[in-house]
């Protein structure tokens, strides 16, 4: 199948629910890019600041970059003029350099929470007391150019739906908690973004908005 078939299956799968497509074209050279916009895909989602940031002048202006792997404080500088939300916040500090980047811009940059929720270790993000202390600190509250969104994680790569399904379980329960504790008045404060190609399905199930999908639309990467 073709990517804008592969995207047009992905948009009818998402029709009637809450959620949209981050097409993860890491990798892939700006042609098939372009081919995934013409095919109706806005949001965007890279791994790497350099590559984000080489392929964002190449496309059109009205897609939403997003950052969706870690992210160093001394790169946030090239993502600045436009990121539109940085999936993986994992620390105060990070927050700090993207509202001071973002300032510089006079912009505002969107953020997740990215939460660790699988089992491998390997995988980032904060636990919830982490988080809490991020959004309890007179730093944060002081923010004025990045605003938190909502939550982000990454499941175990296990072909175990329960386990899985319970990983996004939990990830719905976080967003759940902040929501009320902190974000209750913040109607902006409303993305869960979880799901893969492997996994989305169960994501969706758990109450996803954000889908991130790479290797379903493009095919592997090799
Ligand atoms: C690469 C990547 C994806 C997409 O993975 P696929 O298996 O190709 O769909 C989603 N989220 C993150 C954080 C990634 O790094």
């Amino acid at each position: 199948m073709s990517i804008a078939e592969n995207i047009a299956s992905f948009e009818a799968q998402l029709a009637g629910t809450a959620a949209r497509l981050v097409v993860v074209t890491k990798t892939h050279p700006v042609e098939r890019l372009r081919e995934a916009y013409e095919a109706g895909a806005r949001i965007f989602g890279e791994n790497r600041v350099q590559e984000m940031a080489a392929k964002q002048p190449e496309l059109p202006a009205d897609i939403e970059w997003h950052q969706i792997g870690q992210l160093q404080t001394n790169k946030v500088k090239y993502l600045a003029p436009f990121v539109h939300t940085v999936e993986s916040i994992d620390s105060l500090r990070l927050l700090l350099e993207l509202d001071k980047q973002a300032a510089k811009h006079n912009r505002i940059i969107r953020g997740l929470l990215q939460f660790h929720i699988a089992q491998e270790d390997t995988k980032t993000g904060l636990t919830l007391p982490e988080a809490e202390e991020i959004l309890q600190s007179a730093e944060y509250q002081a923010l004025r150019h990045v605003r938190l969104t909502g939550v982000m994680g990454i499941a175990t790569h296990s072909p175990d739906e329960a386990l899985v399904r319970g990983e996004f379980h939990q990830l719905r329960q976080y967003f759940d908690y902040l929501k009320a504790t902190y974000f209750a008045a913040d109607e902006e404060f409303r993305e869960i973004s979880m799901g893969m190609s492997a996994d989305y399905p169960w994501a969706l199930a758990e109450g996803s908005t954000l889908i991130r999908v790479g290797s379903a639309i493009f095919g592997s990467r090799g």
